[in-house]
């Protein structure tokens, strides 16, 4: 059903602001309109782009705070900015390697735990498509379909939704480098990716506003992705936003910023005016519904021949696909992501359920896990289990998998499959996830058992620097406790990484016999090991 809460927020969308950053990116002087010598030029490697870095930045600041906006630097190789002009033989210019930002801002979830979707766009342009040539030095790239009215949804989505709440956060990212191969997106999603980001969904938007024929937009997914796109269709429809939408299922697609998202296993869409923008053999133009562009990638892809309409539904829809979830009377959404799976430190599994939606998960619910062929064929269920608590918005719950075997595996994670939680959606309440689990410890405790007496040693060998060592007595009470290189361990001339231990208590008296239980911490107070020992007097 449709909140009122958010039917109003997206109601706030504003055509006259859309058309303003549209303006204020494309164009020197927005009062002079689309005239020579007041486009400008948002080319990657032109010195010109950083006024639009500081447009994009002060905007994103104005709704979200000045703290929460960053710049995100990384590298141009000259040779992208050569091979990409050299296409229209005209690289006057020789550029050299060089540095580009994309553009951050976040709006912070009540649980930082719970993960962060992206709403972007690329904001670099190029002309190289111009007719009679384009020097990247000299010439305007003002870009204003692609992709300044992709920037503006972000910034008038940053705008509404900086004033709610939600469990999980949102990133309002501006990519640079994306003419010249993805370069902005794929340095962000390789970063995310080696940080274990929880991204939880990306909605990329590239090229909204051209098309003069149809409020109509094009969102091209992969398989893993559906499942944003049937949110984006489902919040279409509920709000009556008077879009028509066509997904297309292109795995291969690079279009755009999705592509590098996709690389790394994130859930992605690109919303697209035409998936092919110039291609007079696609759908949309054999239906009649989409008039072929040819002004993109030219120096007259201009403010003046888009359709604000367009982008103001656009924006709509992206506000209202992530609203929906945190306004009104939100329902509960349990989600598995690839990376929720993870090779614990005891060498065991952990896998993290999330809830994200807005409403509690009441009653427990199931996780299933199967080990599965390296081509996800063949899965077999290595553990099954009731959750016992409910989840409230935002929450996440990680259970415990024993699981001792090591290797390359691909494993199936699999949350309510008797669908007994009602929830937003169900497509996101399993995945596949590859992993390569190694045994994390090589720590090794011996002799065990352990006979005190005669100058005899309990090693504790393989242990971490500084790492503490405790041992507790069969009643469960601390009995001995060392740190690895510590005073009292150098006295007893004990080589790196080991720790020795005479059988006796902090008191120097020799211990008696039972089954005594050790465990080893890192300096940052991470378990490392917890085993038993049996002491023989
Ligand atoms: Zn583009």
């Amino acid at each position: 059903t449709a909140s009122p809460a958010v039917a109003a927020l997206i109601e706030e969308v504003a055509a006259e602001r859309l058309q303003a950053h549209v303006e204020a990116l494309a164009l020197i002087d927005p009062a002079l309109g689309s005239v020579p010598g007041n486009m400008r030029s948002r080319f990657t490697v032109h010195p010109e782009i950083v006024e639009s870095i500081e447009y994009i930045r002060s905007q994103l600041a104005a709704a979200l705070g000045d703290r929460a906006v960053k710049l995100h630097s990384f590298p141009i190789d000259s040779w992208r900015v050569t091979s990409h002009t050299a296409r229209r033989g005209n690289p006057e210019h020789v550029p050299t390697d060089t540095t580009a930002y994309n553009v951050i801002g976040t709006l912070p979830g009540t649980d930082p735990a719970a993960g962060y979707y992206i709403i972007c766009a690329h904001y670099d342009a190029t002309g190289v498509r111009s007719a009679g040539g384009w020097d990247w030095q000299r010439d305007p790239a003002p870009g204003a379909d692609d992709n300044a009215s992709g920037v503006a949804l972000v910034l008038e989505s940053a705008r509404l939704l900086a004033g709610q709440q939600f469990p999980w956060s949102i990133r309002f990212i501006a990519w640079s480098g994306e003419e010249l191969g993805l370069l902005g997106s794929q340095a962000y999603a390789d970063l995310a990716a080696e940080r274990d980001d929880n991204i939880l969904g990306v909605l990329n938007f590239d090229m909204i506003g051209f098309n003069d024929l149809q409020q109509r937009l094009e969102l091209v997914t992969n398989p893993g992705s559906q499942w944003l796109a049937n949110e984006m269709v489902a919040a279409a429809e509920r709000y009556g936003i008077g879009l028509a939408i066509d997904v297309f299922e292109d795995p291969g697609s690079r279009i755009s910023d999705h592509a590098p998202f996709w690389r790394q296993g994130y859930d992605a869409i690109v919303g697209i005016e035409n998936h092919l923008p110039a291609d007079p053999t696609t759908y949309g133009v054999r239906e009649g519904v989409y008039r072929v562009n040819s002004q993109y990638h030219t120096v007259v892809d201009l403010p003046d021949s888009l359709n604000w309409e367009l982008v103001r539904r656009t924006t709509q829809l992206a506000v209202a696909t992530l609203a929906q979830y945190g306004l009104g009377e939100g329902m509960p959404n349990l989600a598995v992501f690839t990376g929720d799976l993870l090779g614990d430190r005891a060498d065991d599994l952990r896998v993290r359920v999330s809830n994200i939606g807005l409403g509690a998960v009441a009653s427990s619910f199931s996780v299933q896990v199967s080990q599965c062929a390296l081509d996800s064929s063949r899965c077999e269920v290595i553990h099954r289990e009731q959750a016992p608590e409910g989840l409230t918005p935002g929450a996440s719950a990680e259970l415990h998998i024993p699981w001792q075997r090591f290797g390359e595996m691909v494993f199936l994670i699999e949350v309510d499959a008797e669908g007994q939680v009602n929830e937003v959606s169900e497509t996101d309440n399993r995945v596949f996830q590859r992993l390569r689990l190694v045994p994390q410890s090589k720590i090794a405790v011996f002799p065990n058992p352990f006979r005190i007496g005669n100058g005899s040693v309990l090693r504790f060998s393989g242990v971490p620097l500084k790492s503490s060592v405790q041992v507790f007595g069969p009643a469960g009470d601390l009995v001995w406790k060392a740190i690895e290189d510590d005073d009292a361990q150098r006295r007893l001339g004990t080589v790196a990484n080991e720790v020795l231990w005479y059988g006796v208590n902090h008191t120097n008296i020799p211990v008696g016999n039972g089954v005594y239980i050790y465990a080893i911490h890192s300096p940052e107070g991470t378990l490392l090991m917890r085993d038993k020992i049996a002491v023989v007097r």
